[in-house]
């Protein structure tokens, strides 16, 4: 696509949405930034400010909002298990109203748009690798199921706009991913990790570190997002995006303390409840369709993670915003 888009990045201040708002302006997109900056700071996106194709609107997507655009990444949402128990049920209309809205202005405008789904949707997988047809084993009352269930609903949204109202959509379904700008008190076992090496602090690994996540750096993730928003094949996904290589917690854990010098221990502590025992993405489909696979290692993007919070003043970084 090679024509100026105007582009609305819902959850624009965020870990993800601030990257990717970045991107689209460095390369001349018009870009709407919106956020009711739950679980963000604006210091993630003040140095866009200046930028004459920047524009930031403080907003909560459960409310509609009229705007003209081509193009809505559908981000806003807490991503983090800490962010979205803060609040489950503000966290499922964030999810679900969210969607109807993102969908309605999506349909009035004629606009392309893009749900940012995960793969909690999948719960705690049966299956191993997880393919984008394995339908999932998601607890529906249980404490991840606010996420888990809103971002499920939300692909349904998503699948019934397109078929009944040919709204152009693409659905990404997010593997773990970390990074710079990642919020520094998530709670995620990136940010707490790094945060308890660099202050020699105990490592919390939580049961006995034998469940797997698989991690993926933040450029790969936003790369693949992008090559799936101006896929022009008709592929609206879902798709998983993620990097396939897979680990224990342990094994982050160790790698952590290797890479940071730290002299911090191991302590375990209890498992949350439905914690998801494997997860790694089976990412077929994202290599045949955008021609896409992660090139950054875990080695490698810890290096660069870490060089980030070393560099970052922790005041700047607040907890979720009470009464959201
Ligand atoms: P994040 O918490 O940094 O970003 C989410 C942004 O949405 C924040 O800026 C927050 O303030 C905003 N937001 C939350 N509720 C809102 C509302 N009601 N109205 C407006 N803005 C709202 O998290 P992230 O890691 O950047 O995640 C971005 C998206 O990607 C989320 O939808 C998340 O579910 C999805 N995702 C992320 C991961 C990951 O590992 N980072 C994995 C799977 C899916
Ligand atoms: N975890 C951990 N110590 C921490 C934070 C998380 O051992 O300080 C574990 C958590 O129980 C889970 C894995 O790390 O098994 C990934 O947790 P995170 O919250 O980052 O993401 P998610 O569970 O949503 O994949």
């Amino acid at each position: 696509m090679n024509q100026k888009q105007r582009i609305l990045v819902t959850g624009g201040a965020g870990f993800l949405g601030s990257q990717l708002c970045e991107i689209l302006v460095a390369r001349g997109d018009d870009v709407i930034c919106l956020d009711n900056f739950f679980t963000s700071q604006k210091v993630n996106v003040t140095h866009l400010l200046d930028k004459p194709n920047f524009e930031l609107i403080r907003h909560d997507v459960i409310v509609p909002i009229w705007l003209e655009v081509d193009q809505i990444y559908n981000l806003a949402c807490p991503a983090a298990p800490g962010h979205y128990q803060y609040n489950p049920i503000k966290t499922m209309k964030t999810s679900v109203m969210g969607a109807i809205n993102v969908l309605g202005l999506a349909k009035r405008c004629n606009a392309r748009v893009l749900q940012a789904s995960t793969s909690e949707v999948y719960g705690d997988p049966e299956i191993h690798p997880q393919t984008e047809d394995y339908r999932g084993s998601v607890n529906p009352i249980g404490p991840r199921a606010c996420y888990d269930e809103g971002k499920r609903a939300a692909e349904t949204l998503f699948m019934e706009y397109h078929r009944m109202n040919k709204v152009d959509i693409r659905i990404v379904r997010i593997f773990n991913t970390y990074g710079p700008r990642m919020h520094p008190f998530d709670g995620r076992v990136v940010s707490n990790f790094i945060r308890q090496a660099l202050d020699n602090q105990p490592l919390t690994i939580f049961g006995d570190g034998s469940q797997t996540r698989s991690f993926c750096y933040r450029d790969d993730l936003l790369q693949a997002m992008i090559l799936m928003m101006e896929n022009e094949s008709g592929f609206t996904g879902p798709v998983n995006i993620g990097n396939p290589a897979e680990f224990t917690i342990r094994q982050l854990a160790e790698l952590i303390i290797e890479l940071t010098g730290s002299s911090s221990e191991i302590v375990e502590g209890e498992l949350p409840v439905d914690d998801p025992t494997r997860r790694q993405p089976d990412i077929r489909l994202a290599k045949q369709h955008l021609q896409w696979e992660p090139e950054i290692s875990l080695r490698e993007g810890l290096e660069k993670t870490i060089a980030w919070f070393k560099t970052i003043d922790l005041a700047h970084y607040h907890p979720p915003t009470p009464n959201y």
